[in-house]
C-alpha cells in the first residue's frame, strides 16, 4: 500500500521501525519457527492528514480464536468502560426502551455488559472467537465477524438503525477504514451518534511513544484526519475529547451533518493540531529522528546495566513493548523475563525476540534490580500494586517520554 487508505493520495514514508513480528504474537517456546514478520514503516499524506502503516499483515493473522488482549485484565479500563456506558446511557437516553447500541471490537464484553444488564438492545461485532465467547458468557450478544458494510446491512435488516455505534481501540486497527465509515453511516439513525476512541497521534508525538505503532495499529488518528475520513459519508465531527487512558487517547463523536451542535472543543483541538504542525509531513520526519534517538538510548542503557551484572526484567508483556524490544534489539540477554497478568501470555515467549513471560504474581519473588515498564500507560496501577518492589530498592525504567528511571 503506497497510497492513503482514506484519500488515495500518495503516501510519504516518514518512519521505519524495521522488521517486526506481530505485536500480540506470543508463542510457546517450542513453536517459534513460523512467526510472521513484516516491515513496520509509517507513511503520511498531507491531504488527509492520516498517519498510517505502509504495510499491515492480513487481519486474519492478527485477530483470531487465540487473540491475546482482553480488556478486563486492567481494572482501570473496566472502570473506564463501565463509567462510560453509564454516562452515554444518560446523555443519549439509551435506557428509554427502544434504543439500539452497536459496538465494534467488543472484545470480552466489558463495555456492553452493563448495557445488557439494563436490558438495552445491543450487539457487539467481534471477530476474535475466544474473546467473543467471553462476552457471550456474560450475556452480551455478539456477532463473531469483522465489521464491514455487508455486516452493517445485515444488522440494519435484523435490528434497525443504531442510536449509538461505539468503538474503542479498534477503528485504528481496520485498514478498510472507508468501508467502516460507510457501514457506520448506513447503520446510524438520523439523530444517532458514532463515538470512538483510539490512541491519539498528538500524544504519541508529545510523549515520543513510538510503541503505539505496531501491526494492529494501522492508523494513529487526529481530529484533523477523523474529520477528513468521515466527511465524504455525511458524518461530521461534533465533539473531541482528550482521554488519559492508554497513554493519551482521543474520543471522537460524529453525527449526521447538521444534526447536532458542534462542541467548541473541536475547533480548539484542531487549531492546536495545526499549531503542532500535525498536517505537515516534516513534523513526522522530525518525530522519526527523536524515535531513533530513544531506541539507541534504551539499548545503551540496557547494555550498560547488563555489563554491571544488574538483573533486569520487563513488566507488562504488551503488544506495544514488542515494537520497542524488536526496534531496540532487546532480547533475553538484556531483559531476562517479562511479568504479565494475562494468563494466555504466560508460559510463552515474546514476539520476535523471545523473552519468556511469567505470571505477574511471581514478580514479587523475582528479586530483580530493575523493571522496564512495557505497560508504561498503566504505570500508576502497576506501581501501586508492586509497591513492595520499589520499597526493597527495585528501580523502574521507562522510555516514555524519554529513557529514564522513575525512582532511585
Ligand atoms: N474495545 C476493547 C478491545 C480493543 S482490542 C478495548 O478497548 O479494550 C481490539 C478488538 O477489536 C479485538 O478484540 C479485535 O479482535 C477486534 N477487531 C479487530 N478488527 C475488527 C473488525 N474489523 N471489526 C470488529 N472488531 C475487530
Amino acid at each position: 500500500m503506497t497510497v492513503c487508505r482514506s484519500s488515495g493520495a500518495d503516501l510519504e514514508v516518514v518512519l521505519d521501525l524495521g522488521r517486526q513480528p506481530l505485536g500480540n504474537g506470543f508463542r510457546f517456546p517450542e513453536d517459534t519457527s513460523e512467526e510472521t514478520f513484516f516491515n513496520l514503516r509509517c507513511g503520511f499524506a498531507e491531504d488527509s492528514c492520516l498517519f498510517q502503516l505502509v504495510e499491515q499483515p492480513p487481519a486474519g493473522e492478527m485477530f483470531h480464536g487465540d487473540y491475546a488482549f482482553k480488556t478486563a485484565t486492567s481494572e482501570r479500563m473496566v472502570r473506564h468502560f463501565t463509567n462510560l456506558a453509564a454516562s452515554l446511557t444518560e446523555k443519549y437516553g439509551l435506557d428509554r426502551g427502544d434504543s439500539f447500541v452497536v459496538e465494534i471490537g467488543s472484545n470480552d464484553g466489558t463495555f456492553l455488559k452493563p448495557l445488557a444488564q439494563q436490558g438495552v438492545r445491543h450487539v457487539g461485532i467481534e471477530p476474535s472467537a475466544n474473546v467473543a465467547a467471553m462476552a457471550e458468557e456474560v450475556d452480551v450478544r455478539v456477532l463473531t465477524e469483522f465489521f464491514s458494510p455487508e455486516v452493517a446491512a445485515r444488522i440494519l435488516a435484523s435490528d434497525g438503525n443504531a442510536d449509538l455505534i461505539y468503538a474503542a481501540n479498534v477503528m485504528c486497527h481496520i485498514d478498510t477504514i472507508t468501508g467502516v465509515a460507510e457501514g457506520m453511516a448506513s447503520l446510524l439513525s438520523d439523530r444517532g451518534v458514532v463515538v470512538f476512541e483510539d490512541p491519539y497521534l498528538g500524544a504519541v508525538l508529545e510523549n515520543n511513544s513510538y510503541d503505539q505503532i505496531y501491526d494492529e495499529h494501522v492508523f494513529l488518528f487526529s481530529a484533523l484526519s477523523v474529520r477528513n475520513i468521515f466527511a465524504p459519508f455525511g458524518l461530521e465531527l461534533v465533539d473531541a475529547e482528550i482521554l488519559p487512558v492508554h497513554g493519551g487517547s482521543m474520543r471522537y463523536t460524529l453525527a449526521r451533518h447538521g444534526s447536532r451542535e458542534v462542541a467548541v472543543s473541536v475547533a480548539n483541538i484542531i487549531s492546536r493540531e495545526l499549531a503542532m504542525g500535525m498536517h505537515r509531513t516534516n513534523t513526522y520526519q522530525g518525530f522519526a529522528g527523536r524515535v531513533a534517538k530513544s531506541g539507541r538510548r534504551l539499548q545503551e542503557e540496557l547494555v550498560r546495566l547488563a555489563a554491571n551484572g544488574t538483573d533486569v526484567v520487563g513488566f507488562g508483556a504488551t503488544s506495544k513493548s514488542t515494537t520497542v524490544y524488536n526496534y531496540a534489539k532487546v532480547g533475553p540477554e538484556l531483559i531476562r523475563a517479562i511479568f504479565d497478568n494475562t494468563p494466555s501470555k504466560q508460559g510463552r515467549v515474546s514476539p520476535g525476540v523471545h523473552i519468556p513471560v511469567f505470571p505477574d504474581t511471581e514478580f514479587t519473588h523475582a528479586d530483580a534490580d530493575v523493571a522496564f515498564l512495557g505497560a508504561w500507560n498503566h504505570k500508576i496501577e502497576i506501581l501501586r500494586l508492586h509497591r513492595a518492589f520499589t520499597e526493597r530498592g527495585g528501580r523502574w525504567l521507562t522510555h516514555v517520554p524519554e529513557v529514564k528511571f522513575l525512582n532511585g
